[in-house]
């Protein structure tokens, strides 16, 4: 599966002369560049497997390549660097040190599923974006992800209290996020809120802001979706060799 999209050369691999004549000809500057080779050593054979064995990574090997996500995609068209079609290729390929170049901005996927309605092989692009952001997180090559601490607020809310209420969601995020809680579009929403919102629904929402409501007999449920989640973090674990790494890690440390 060959790249012959000019925008994927890295900049310190396009080599020019400043003055060169080959053959009698001048062929200085512009005439003289070419591209240095790369020597792939450090494959990852794995690397598909443990992207397919993370939500939303299932589907990858499907992929033939054809660019509709990239080509349909938002952020690729505001940052030509954002191209998931390329990580798809690199993650196949098992080209690890090459997608771990991009890790800064593969998390800036924004969900909005367009490459997902154009993919013509179902291989759910906007999941696989996920599944790469949250495996770059678990091997320890990127923090955890703002959206990656929503969504672990707002699980560990549906499986305490089986509800979810808003304030208390964004409370908590604006906490593990050390974001300040008191910003200027959040004092605008709760503005326009107590304009335009029934009294009695605005008591509810305030009760609700202090007292947890969570739903009758609710641990049974409670307990069964923990425990599919811990299996679920297990079997993700061991995928990804996570256990390995730790020891790996100490033995380095040691
Ligand atoms: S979901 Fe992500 S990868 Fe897909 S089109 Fe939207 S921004 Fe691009
Ligand atoms: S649209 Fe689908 S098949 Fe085409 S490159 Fe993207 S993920 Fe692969």
């Amino acid at each position: 599966m060959p790249i012959h999209e000019k925008s994927l050369i890295r900049p310190e691999n396009l080599k020019t002369h400043e003055s060169l004549t080959l053959d009698g000809v001048d062929v200085s500057g512009h005439w003289s560049t070419f591209i240095e080779s790369r020597v792939v050593t450090d494959y990852n054979e794995a690397l598909e497997d443990e992207i397919a064995a993370l939500p939303g990574g299932e589907y990858i090997h499907r992929c033939w390549q054809c660019g509709s996500c990239t080509n349909s995609c938002t952020v690729n068209a505001i940052n030509p660097e954002f191209n998931p079609r390329y990580w798809i290729y690199l993650i196949r390929m098992g080209m690890e040190s090459e997608l771990l170049r991009d890790k800064e901005i593969i998390w800036q996927c924004v969900s909005c599923n367009k490459c997902t309605y154009a993919c013509p092989r179902d291989v759910f692009p906007e999941g696989v974006m996920k599944a790469t952001s949250h495996w770059l997180e678990l091997k320890g090559h990127t923090p955890k992800s703002p959206s990656m601490h929503f969504d672990e607020v707002f699980t560990e809310q549906v499986v305490r209290t089986g509800k979810i209420e808003e304030s208390r969601t964004i409370r908590r995020f604006f906490a593990r996020t050390r974001q300040a809680l008191l910003q200027d579009w959040m004092i605008e929403m709760v503005r326009q809120l107590l304009r335009h919102l029934p009294v009695g629904l605005l008591s509810r929402m305030g009760l609700a802001t202090f007292v947890a409501p969570r739903t009758r007999n609710w641990s049974g449920a409670a307990n069964a979706i923990q425990e599919y989640i811990d299996k679920q973090q297990d079997r993700q674990k061991q995928a990804l060799g996570l256990a390995e790494l730790v020891e790996a890690a100490r033995k380095d440390a040691g």
